[in-house]
């Protein structure tokens, strides 16, 4: 059903955790991809594992120039770009607001906001132009942080409200001729990075704990792994889903559902 053959994708954030599950998918089905993201090591596993099929490009989200260098490698390696996600991401690690010092409160917002929110601005303005050529799509990561508290602290939660709200937006502004749409995955197992300016006023979560409160706060009682995620973005970035802008996917185990118990 999902046919991604000879489309060339680029993603941020693609060499760990959900970004990397979504790579080896997009790759599976028969795509090309081209990866930006700060973790060396990372891009260098993937590379030596899909040779051919992974560009990959060292730098960061915040930097528009990074972006423009990821799209040029796409379209001059791979002829054109058909779908852009935005993916790379940081985390708050649910520092409490009252806790955290003025001075931290707003270090933390300048570079949350500027890796997950910035990030995505970035990303969109610099492919908007090829994804019109090819009538493409791009795709955001978000989460349930977008639609509920406690998925984070105040940054993070106001950060992928602001995803969903840009999303939105953009679906608006692009159409028809580039669909724009977001996945929002529950609590997921991943290395997701706590910001240095609020490490000082998070615990750190051990994985066995992490797995207990996923576990018992969704309905379907799923550990979310990255892989639970991916049909998700196999479906939005295909052709199958053309009739589909401006929607977020949930992938979370159910949380709209939990009820009043
Ligand atoms: P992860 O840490 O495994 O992956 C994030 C990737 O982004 C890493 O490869 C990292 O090097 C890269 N990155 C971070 N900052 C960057 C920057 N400034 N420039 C370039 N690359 C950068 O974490 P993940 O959980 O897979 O996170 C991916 C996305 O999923 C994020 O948007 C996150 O908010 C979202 N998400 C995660 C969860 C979860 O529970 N893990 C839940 C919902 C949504």
């Amino acid at each position: 059903m999902i046919q991604l053959k000879e489309k060339s994708i680029y993603i941020t954030g693609g060499a760990s955790g959900i970004g990397k599950a979504v790579t080896e998918a997009f790759i599976e089905e028969g795509a090309v991809v081209t990866i930006l993201d700060k973790s060396v090591e990372g891009l260098n596993q993937l590379k030596k594992r899909f040779g051919e099929a992974v560009q990959c490009i060292e730098g960061d989200v915040t930097v528009y120039n990074d972006h423009v260098r990821a799209v040029s490698a796409a379209t001059e390696t791979f002829g054109k770009l058909d779908v852009f996600v935005a993916n790379a991401g940081v985390f708050d690690g649910f520092a409490k607001f009252k806790d955290v010092t003025p001075d931290a409160m707003s270090a933390a917002y300048d570079l949350l906001f500027d890796i997950n929110v910035k990030g995505y601005f970035n990303g969109a303005k610099a492919t908007v132009n090829e994804l019109e050529r090819t009538g493409g799509n791009m795709i955001f990561t978000v989460s349930s942080a977008g639609f509920y508290p406690d998925g984070g602290g105040v940054w993070y939660t106001a950060s992928k409200h602001a995803q969903i709200g840009l999303m939105r937006q953009l679906a608006f502004e692009f159409a028809p001729d580039v669909r724009v749409n977001a996945v929002a995955p529950g609590g997921t197992l991943t290395a997701l990075h706590v910001i240095p300016p609020l490490q000082p006023f998070v615990k750190s979560v051990d994985n066995e704990t992490k797995e207990k409160s996923i576990k018992t706060r969704n309905p379907l009682q799923i550990a979310m792994t990255s892989e639970d995620h991916v049909a998700a973005y196999l479906l939005l970035a295909s052709n199958n889903s053309r009739a589909i802008t401006g929607e977020v996917i949930s992938s979370d185990g159910g949380l709209s559902v939990r009820g009043l118990g």
